[in-house]
């Protein structure tokens, strides 16, 4: 070759645009360089083509698997114009290569073939062409790489212009290190599935959102997945929901120092608590007055809570608790609707009993309480991963609710306030936004969640919180079931007479009703329901963002709060706080917006 002759060196799976680069090249004196069959496919069309032995002096070998692995070629690809690189290939003889052309064997087309065997994969992984492209796109301030027969109308206009720009061949050098991370990528996937075993480092799900959409799994791409499936085969939203709900105990153990629990339904929390005793009135309407042993586990209690608050939405739910399981709290779970608990741990006694549920098939999941996520999370959503460092502040009752707005004289906080705004808070942080949440006793009573106007949030928690103290009515406690009514019967014609429901049906909505009662309960009157709210008092409400109207807060204030903690910046903040004055609420700035989806 003269001087001042370019070389590129040319091996390509897929031949697309193939000629028409060649003839381009040479046209502009560039010397090509080719593996075996690009090579032959270049020189039948008539252009003149070295073969890269020419260089190496080795032929390709091993049926493929060695074609231009060497240092003539890599050394040529790798040179910087310093003086010394410039002597080491002096010495050996090498020359220079100034663009490469390379695109890899399909494996991602391989693999995707049905019943595709271990060594036909296997045969399908790039070596070379990996080294090519990793070489040339390393060394892009020198030599181009071309990695997608796409771009080679563009380079050639811009090589017969002159030569090709800084700009392009950071930009090609880009594509190609994408080309190589999405190939290797494809690999990991496939020998994930092969070699690591179900469980261990991925695992098979049964479907995903719904049993129409296959081919569902859960990964991680390092190390061991944190969790072990104990029993049972957790579907797709099962483990959404796992995985919100065991960082939610975990945090509101931290904070508050007891165990806690979360019964999660569609991604966001329909009861959460600590483990605080329960009267006898909270016994009953938490349906738990039987469970022997109850008072003296802090896990039944907060798990009896969590259940407790909101019956109805808790039908089927993921249980989250950050304490060992025991016999009592696993009694309380085994004759509730419910899809699966996630756990740190199980006595032996209490894993027989959630085993047998379900027919067996009751989902137990084993987390591995030291596991913390990595900084930055990463999602995709219809083909775009979008990225974020993920919300791990952390929710503390003395800092987080230490800045009082109103009144301006405001002694601190309860302890029982502090408690309830912290679990309200950490609630929040792992339910759909937007988001209300009243907290009472160290639980959730009313969760307003992923409502798109913050006031249908505050009702709706507060309808909930409502409903919740209705329960505590004496006619609400003294039903008459007729024999045999079910447990999750009970809980939606409780919800029927509680939310005021029972007070307007149709002839079939009533027989419906009372088709569960010896004796069917009369309904609450407004005036009944109205006295009895103004005996709900001391509640504790958190809002995931500011408030942007009044109403909010005017609302909360028929369901007994006297707690409100929220983000300010809002137009309506100086409304807000003189809403609250007026009301006797006392009003928290925390400062933190938690949405979360
Ligand atoms: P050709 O059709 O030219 O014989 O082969 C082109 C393909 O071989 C390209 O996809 C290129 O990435 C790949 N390749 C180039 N050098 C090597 C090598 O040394 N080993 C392996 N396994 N593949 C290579």
């Amino acid at each position: 070759a003269s001087e001042d002759q370019k070389t590129a060196i040319l091996s390509v799976y897929n031949k697309q645009g193939l000629l028409d680069l060649a003839k381009g090249l040479i046209k502009n004196n560039v010397r090509l360089l080719a593996s075996g069959g690009t090579a032959s496919l270049i020189r039948n069309a008539g252009f003149e083509v070295d073969d890269i032995s020419s260089i190496t002096k080795a032929p390709e070998m091993l049926s493929g698997r060695v074609k231009t692995l060497h240092p003539a070629v890599h050394a040529g690809i790798l040179a910087r114009n310093l003086e010394s690189d410039e002597k080491d290939l002096a010495d050996q003889n090498i020359s220079k290569v100034d663009y490469v052309v390379c695109n890899l064997y399909p494996f991602k087309e391989t693999v995707g073939k049905i019943n595709v065997t271990i060594p036909e994969a296997v045969e399908d992984i790039d070596i070379g062409g990996v080294t090519l492209l990793r070489a040339a796109a390393k060394n892009f301030s020198r030599v181009t790489i071309l990695s997608n027969p796409e771009d080679y109308h563009d380079f050639l206009k811009e090589l017969e212009a002159g030569d090709i720009s800084e700009k392009s061949r950071q930009l090609y050098s880009l594509k190609a290190f994408s080309h190589t991370a999405e190939y290797d990528e494809a690999i990991s996937d496939f020998f994930r599935k092969k070699f690591a075993g179900d469980g261990a480092q991925q695992l098979s799900l049964r479907y995903g959102a719904n049993p129409h959409q296959k081919s569902a799994s859960a990964f991680v791409k390092d190390g061991k997945l944190p969790f072990t499936v104990l029993c049972g085969s957790p579907g797709y939203i099962n483990l959404l929901d796992s995985l919100n709900a065991w960082p939610l105990v975990k945090e509101l153990k931290k904070a508050l120092g007891l165990p806690a629990a979360a019964s999660f339904k569609h991604v966001s929390p329909a009861g959460a608590a600590i483990g605080v005793p329960l009267t006898e009135k909270e016994r009953e309407v938490c349906m738990v007055n039987d469970i022997d042993g109850l008072q003296e586990s802090g896990l039944a209690t907060a798990y009896a809570r969590a259940r407790g608050a909101d019956r109805m939405s808790s039908f089927g739910d993921i249980i989250a608790l950050s304490d060992e399981v025991d016999v009592p709290t696993a009694k309380i779970i085994s004759r509730e609707v419910s899809d699966g608990v996630v756990a740190p741990a199980y006595s032996m006694e209490a894993l027989e009993i959630l085993s047998k549920k379900k027919g067996g098939k009751f989902l137990i999941l084993q987390m591995d309480e030291s596991y913390e996520p990595p900084p930055i999370e990463t999602r995709n959503v219809y083909g775009i991963s979008i990225q974020q460092h993920r919300n791990d502040v952390q929710i503390t009752p003395k800092e987080t609710f230490s800045s009082i707005i109103t009144p301006k004289d405001a002694p601190l906080l309860p302890e029982s306030a502090l408690r309830d705004l912290t679990v309200a808070t950490i609630a929040l942080k792992y339910t759909q936004s937007n988001s209300v949440c009243y907290a009472l006793n160290g639980q959730v009573i009313g969760l307003g969640a992923g409502q798109q106007s913050r006031i249908h949030c505050t009702r709706l928690a507060g309808d909930k919180a409502d409903n919740w103290w209705m329960r505590f009515h004496e006619r609400a406690l003294d039903l008459k079931w007729k024999k045999g009514t079910k447990r999750a019967d009970k809980s939606n014609a409780i919800d029927m007479l509680c939310s005021g429901q029972a007070a307007h049906l149709t002839e079939i909505e009533k027989e419906d009703f009372e088709k569960n009662f010896e004796e069917v309960p009369k309904v609450f009157s407004i005036e009944e329901k109205e006295e009895w709210l103004k005996q709900l008092s001391g509640v504790a409400c958190s809002s995931d963002a500011f408030f942007p109207f009044i109403d909010n807060v005017l609302r909360t204030s028929h369901s007994g709060v006297k707690y409100i903690a929220a983000p300010m910046g809002s137009q309506a903040d100086a409304a807000v706080a003189a809403t609250c004055e007026q009301l006797g609420i006392t009003l928290v700035e925390q400062s933190i917006r938690l949405f979360h989806h």
